[in-house]
């Protein structure tokens, strides 16, 4: 078992195909946690999350931003996943609590969940003049089969991805993670069908995770005969950007007439995070205060 979350980065010996490895059993655990997913919310969350750290993978500084938003027409309502260079992810099922009889092989029917009418919308933010953003239809809900198509009709990259959350009877987390394999100009197709054949033969990623104690393992088991380096390695977490003195500052913005308004029974604004769920209280009077510049 691997015990902490990581991404692991590698280029085959011709440097033309990336294998992109993550754990994240610890952070889709504690995004269960917070948002007190089902049991198949937990694996579509897990997935997006995933998806979305393993996208960074070419970032060059930590600020990067990339944001997933899959909008379906299941009962999941829409899944939004933002992560960054630094190896942080935070993100939210609008329907956490939505869930769905298990498909007939006995998988969580995430395809299902987040339904398969829809689009998945991809904005990456790495310090250009602007964002670069892409939109493709869903293909089937399941998450990485959606980010693949993303992948070649916005982006012109050929990937493979898997993505695996394991829910377990209690409804924790068992295990997360996921792959990535990107063909780069010039990549030897050969190497890449090796790469496939043996990811396939894996069976499921988060299974896989479950029968090694760390992705170097994993990798070498994928990789076989095939040289490879590995080119970089990276924590993750869930780690989200709300705090307390900034939620005051934008509430401050209201009028004191709208503040009032927004008090409940015992005279206290009550303000929380759609992406981790935090809850912050205010008095009208802490509000306002913070309407005045600091000494
Ligand atoms: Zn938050």
């Amino acid at each position: 078992m691997i015990t902490t979350d990581y991404m692991l980065k590698a280029l085959d010996a011709s440097g033309g195909v990336k294998i992109v490895l993550a754990a994240s059993t610890r952070l889709v655990e504690y995004a269960r946690q917070r948002h007190n997913t089902s049991a198949t919310a937990s694996a579509a969350l897990g997935r997006v999350l995933t998806a979305a750290l393993l996208m960074t993978h070419d970032f060059k500084a930590s600020s990067d931003v990339v944001s997933i938003r899959f909008t379906g027409d299941g009962p999941a309502g829409v899944i939004i996943a933002t992560a960054t260079g630094a190896g942080t992810v935070r993100g939210y099922v609008s329907n956490p609590q939505a869930d769905l009889p298990a498909t007939p092989s006995g998988k969580l029917d995430v395809g299902g969940l987040v339904g398969r009418e829809g689009y998945v919308e991809v904005v990456k933010d790495i310090g250009l003049k602007q964002p670069f953003s892409g939109r493709v239809p869903l293909v089937s809900g399941e998450i990485a089969e959606d980010l693949v198509n993303y992948y070649m009709y916005s982006e012109q990259i050929p990937t493979l991805l898997a993505l695996g959350v394991l829910v377990d009877v209690d409804l924790s987390v068992k295990s997360a993670g996921g792959l990535m394999v990107q063909a780069l100009p010039g990549a030897d197709e050969e190497v890449i069908a090796q790469i496939e054949s043996q990811v396939l033969a894996g069976g499921n990623i988060s299974s896989s995770l479950l029968e090694v104690d760390s992705l170097e393992t994993l990798l070498q088991r994928i990789m076989g005969e095939l040289d490879y380096q590995i080119i970089g390695k990276q924590d993750l977490e869930f780690c989200c950007t709300c705090n307390r003195e900034r939620l005051q500052v934008i509430l401050s913005s209201y009028s004191r007439e709208e503040i009032e308004g927004l008090c409940d029974d015992n005279g206290i604004v009550e303000v929380t995070c759609n992406f981790c769920n935090e809850q912050y209280h205010y008095t009208p009077e802490q509000i306002i205060k913070a309407k005045k510049p600091q000494p």
